[in-house]
């Protein structure tokens, strides 16, 4: 049945319990030390928005390069690469994660956003757009200098 529930926070909000009296009781005991579900979900955003701030701070210092791919994936590659690089360079020196920080395709950092640092580090040196970017760098040594 649908009981309406004040929650901790002071909103009401109706749940529909189900199950013996006495878990509905338990229940509703419990939804009452609790949240409701649009402070939960401001909480949890306000505690993203937080985070990205930091991470955002914590990679001020590095000059990175623009991410291709759709308006979706760059937005949401960025906001991964961000995060994971904060965390990495947290722990590496910049040399380390080098190939990372030149890594611009969107859905490279959406497709490995799961993996380890120690295997970021390793998957970014094979990608592909990290090739073409040695490749570039090779080909710029390689000019012959007029000095
Ligand atoms: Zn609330």
């Amino acid at each position: 049945m649908e009981q309406r529930i004040i929650h901790a926070c002071g909103h009401e909000q109706a749940h529909h319990l189900t199950g013996f009296d006495s878990q509905q009781e338990r229940k509703a005991k419990w939804l009452k030390t609790t949240t409701c579900r649009d402070c939960f979900v401001a909480e949890k955003r306000a505690e993203e928005a937080a985070a990205a701030a930091l991470s955002s701070a914590a990679i001020s210092h590095l000059d990175l390069p623009l991410l291709t791919g759709s308006d979706r994936q760059i937005n949401w590659g960025a906001t991964i690469r961000t995060k994971r690089l904060a965390g990495l360079t947290d722990l590496y020196n910049d040399a380390d994660c080098d190939a990372c920080l030149r890594v611009t395709d969107a859905k490279w950092w959406i497709d490995h956003r799961d993996l380890t640092d120690v295997d970021l580090i390793a998957a970014a040196t094979q990608a592909p757009d990290m090739q073409s970017a040695s490749a570039v760098a090779a080909s710029i040594t390689d000019m012959p200098r007029t000095a």
